[in-house]
């Protein structure tokens, strides 16, 4: 249901988005604003898997963005707790994206000198975790994501399915409570977009994290606990 609790999911809030517009100012060739969401709210409850759906410019990403704090809302508020983002000092808002948060793109953003290991290990390094505690969790998260053979490769090293898997071990080792992924099957074939995709749901399962995840796969959306689809700037009845 649109908005609403999911059936066997504890209804704990970790997140609420209230009456969300984003207007993007015109380029040369336009001459109005282009308003992409038009008020949209949303409660995000712990434990679940959300997907957004809707078609391509709809404003998922623009949402999703705005959720994750990466992004500023023209009006509205996104609360974390029932702590509103927009009141939080910037070291504030460091430490949630750092430890509360994990981010999958569709390009996985590894950073290309260093290695699968190394990747996994940064967001723990820049929480002060110890190095040999980071490590540990992160030969950890290698394996579950069946990557123990490739902790010393670099991302050219890895194949697009790889590097999307090492991403999505990047995005736990903090043990956030969300993780957002914006198509991050995307670029990848079917075996790989299955095998990532299982991921997800076993994650949310041994762990209890909640995931918001923007997909074209109708496949997955119907395995999540809610699908919402953006139309117009705002959610309509699948
Ligand atoms: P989706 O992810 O659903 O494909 P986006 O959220 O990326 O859609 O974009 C929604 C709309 O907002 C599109 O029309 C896009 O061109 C516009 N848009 C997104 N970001 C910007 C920006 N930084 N400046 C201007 N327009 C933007
Ligand atoms: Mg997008």
């Amino acid at each position: 249901s649109i908005g609403g609790n999911t059936m066997g999911v504890e209804n704990i809030p970790l997140l609420h988005a209230e009456n969300i517009y984003k207007e993007f100012s015109p380029d040369a060739t336009q001459k109005k604003n282009i308003r992409v969401l038009k008020g949209i709210n949303f409660t995000l409850y712990e434990g679940e898997i959300v997907s957004i759906v809707g078609a391509s410019g709809s404003g998922k990403s623009t949402f999703l963005h705005i959720l994750g704090t990466l992004d500023t809302p023209s009006a509205g508020n996104v609360y974390y707790k029932n702590r509103n983002v927009q009141s939080m000092r910037d070291d504030e808002l460091m430490k949630l994206r750092n430890r509360e948060i994990g981010f999958v793109f569709q390009f996985h953003h590894l950073l290309p000198e260093f290695t699968a290991l190394e990747n996994i290990m940064l967001p723990s390094m820049v929480a002060g975790e110890q190095m040999k505690r980071a490590k540990q969790r992160a030969t950890e998260l290698l394996c579950e994501v069946g990557l123990e053979e490739r902790m010393f490769h670099t991302p050219n090293e890895l194949s697009g399915g790889e590097q999307q898997r090492v991403a999505i071990a990047r995005a736990l080792v903090n043990e956030p409570h969300i993780v957002f992924a914006d198509e991050p099957t995307g670029n990848l074939d079917s075996e790989n977009s299955e095998q990532l995709q299982e991921l997800f749901l076993k994650f949310n399962k041994e762990r209890n994290q909640a995931f918001v995840i923007v997909t074209h796969s109708e496949l997955f959306a119907e395995k999540s606990n809610r699908i919402l689809r953006i139309a117009d700037g705002n959610f309509v009845t699948p």
